[in-house]
C-alpha cells in the first residue's frame, strides 16, 4: 500500500505552497487506495509554535485534507532517534567527531584557497573517538560511487557521493538533526512516497545515505515545482497573500482553493474540478518540472467558476458568514433576491457581500471615477428619469425597463449614458445588476430618494 505524508515545520501559519504539497500527497494516496499521514517536524524548538501547528492541522481539515492516523510530533520522539543513532554506531555507520567550530572554519578556508568545494573532510572518521560533550555524531557516508534519486516527476537525478560530506546526525548536546529525524520518521510511519517541494532535492541523496545505513527500504520521490510570484521570485507576501487563512477570509470557498492550488504546477484539460474529480484525474507525471507562477487573476477566475456552480440556496448559505461580517441580517427586505442578483458581481464571497452594502445601508459616497465619467453632465437625464419613474405605479422590472427606454429615446442617448448615472445614484458605483432589477429591488421610494440625492449632488 502507498503511504504519503505532509511534514510541515510549524514555524508559521499554513502557507498556500504547503497546502499544495499536502493536497498532492493526499490526492495521490487516495487515488491508489493508500494512506495520507501528517508529521509535525518541530525539532526547531525556538521557532516551532503550538499555535502554528494547530493552524496547519485545522486549515487542512477545513479543506478536507485530513490524515488517516493521528499526526506525530518529532519533539515527542527523542527515544526513537536515540535508538536509531545507537544502531548506526553499532553497525559502524556513524562515528563521533570532535572538530571545533574553529577547526571547521580553518578546513573551509584551506579548501577554498585550494579552489575546492568546502565540506567536512572526514578527518575524525577513523579516530575511534568516544562520545563526549564536545562530540557530534556523523554518518560515515560512502566516499565513491553515485546516489540516484528516482524522481517520479523529474526522472533519475544522479549525485556523486564524493560531493556529499559526512552529515551530522546528533549535535553535541545529543539532539537529533533534521535529516536524521526525517528519515527515521518516514520509516516508522511506513511512508512509501515522498512528495515535497523542489527545494528538498539536494537533501534527498543525503537522506538516502541515512536510509541505507539504517537498512531501510528505498522510497519513491516526487519533487514539486516551486511556487513563484509573477516576478519569478519565491512567492511571498510582497506578491499576494500567502496564508490559507487569508484566502479563507477573502471568501474563496474551499473547493476553489483546492482547484486553484492543484493547477499550480499541474495541468489538465478540464480546468474546473472538485476534489473527487481531482482524485480521479490527477497524475504526478503531468506535474511540470519548471516553477509554477502564482496568478491571483487565475485564482479569481477559478473562484468565479466554482461560485457559478452553486445553486442559489447553496450560494446564500456560503455567503451568510460574510454578510454577517458586513452587519447585514438575513431578514433584511429582499435579502435573498439582492444576493441572487449580485452573485456574479465579484469573484469571491467577501467582495460580493461588500458589494451588496448599498442595498442595505445608506450610501456613504459615490465612486469618484464614476462621478467624473457619468454623473457629472447627467443633470437633465436624471431629472427627466426621476419624473418618468415617479409616474410608474407597477414597480417591477418590466415596467421599469420600458420607462428607461423612454428616457433614452427622449434624449436619443446610448444605454450607458442613462444607465450608468442611474446606477451611481442608486448604488454609488457602476456595479449593480441590470438596472430595471436594481430599481425593483430598491423599491419605488428608495429609488426616487437616491436619484433626488444624486441630482442635489451634481447641481
Ligand atoms: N519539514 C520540511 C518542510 O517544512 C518538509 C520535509 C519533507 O517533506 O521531507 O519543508
Amino acid at each position: 500500500m502507498k503511504i504519503t505524508r505532509f511534514a510541515p515545520s510549524p514555524t508559521g501559519n499554513l502557507h498556500i505552497g504547503g497546502v499544495r504539497t499536502a493536497l498532492f500527497n493526499f490526492v495521490f494516496s487516495k487515488q491508489v487506495g493508500g494512506l495520507f499521514l501528517i508529521r509535525i517536524e518541530d525539532t526547531d524548538r525556538e521557532r516551532s509554535k503550538k499555535e502554528y501547528e494547530e493552524d496547519i492541522i485545522s486549515g487542512l481539515e477545513w479543506l478536507g485534507i485530513s490524515a488517516d492516523k493521528t499526526p506525530i510530533r518529532q519533539s515527542e520522539r527523542s527515544d526513537v532517534y536515540q535508538k536509531a543513532a545507537e544502531k548506526l554506531i553499532d553497525s559502524g555507520n556513524a562515528y563521533w567527531c570532535d572538530c571545533s567550530p574553529e577547526d571547521l572554519e580553518a578546513m573551509r578556508e584551506q579548501q577554498m584557497a585550494a579552489g575546492k568545494k568546502p565540506m567536512y573532510d572526514g578527518r575524525s572518521r577513523d579516530l575511534g573517538l568516544e562520545r563526549s560533550k564536545n562530540t557530534v555524531l556523523r554518518l560515515a557516508t560512502p566516499i565513491d560511487g553515485e546516489t540516484i534519486v528516482k524522481d517520479l516527476i523529474r526522472g533519475d537525478i544522479t549525485f556523486k557521493n564524493s560531493e556529499l560530506d559526512d552529515l551530522i546526525l546528533l549535535r553535541s548536546d545529543g539532539t537529533p538533526t533534521y535529516h536524521f529525524c526525517n528519515v527515521v520518521d518516514d520509516y516508522d510511519q511506513g511512508i512509501t512516497t515522498v512528495i515535497r517541494g523542489e527545494d528538498h532535492i539536494s537533501n534527498t541523496p543525503r537522506q538516502i545515505h541515512i536510509q541505507k545505513a539504517l537498512g531501510y527500504n528505498e522510497l519513491e520521490y516526487a519533487h514539486l515545482p516551486l511556487v513563484l510570484g509573477e516576478d519569478k521570485k519565491r512567492l511571498s507576501k510582497r506578491h499576494a497573500a500567502t496564508s490559507l487563512n487569508a484566502y479563507k477570509e477573502m471568501g474563496f470557498t474551499k473547493e476553489s482553493i483546492i482547484n486553484a492550488l492543484a493547477l499550480l504546477g499541474w495541468s489538465t484539460e478540464n480546468e474546473i474540478f472538485s476534489m473527487n474529480e481531482l482524485i480521479k484525474s490527477f497524475n504526478l507525471k503531468n506535474v511540470q518540472k519548471g516553477a509554477a507562477v502564482f496568478d491571483l487573476k487565475r485564482f479569481n477566475w477559478v473562484s468565479s467558476q466554482h461560485l457559478a456552480k452553486l445553486n442559489d440556496d447553496a450560494f446564500i448559505e456560503a455567503i451568510h458568514p460574510f454578510m454577517e461580517d458586513e452587519g447585514i441580517d438575513d431578514v433584511a427586505p429582499n435579502y435573498k433576491e439582492i444576493l441572487i442578483a449580485m452573485r456574479t458581481s465579484k469573484t469571491n464571497l467577501k467582495e460580493i457581500a461588500y458589494a451588496t452594502r448599498p442595498f442595505f445601508f445608506e450610501l456613504e459616497e459615490y465612486d469618484e471615477k464614476g462621478v467624473n465619467k457619468f454623473l457629472k453632465g447627467s443633470l437633465e437625464t436624471l431629472t427627466f428619469a426621476l419624473e418618468t419613474l415617479s409616474k410608474i405605479s407597477e414597480w417591477n422590472e418590466t415596467e421599469l425597463d420600458m420607462a428607461l427606454i423612454n428616457v433614452r429615446d427622449y434624449f436619443n442617448l446610448p444605454i450607458p449614458k442613462v444607465n450608468q448615472p442611474m446606477r451611481i445614484a442608486l448604488v454609488g458605483s457602476t456595479i449593480s445588476p441590470s438596472l430595471g432589477l436594481t430599481l425593483e429591488l430598491f423599491g419605488k421610494e428608495k429609488s426616487l430618494e437616491r436619484i433626488k440625492k444624486a441630482i442635489d449632488f451634481i447641481s
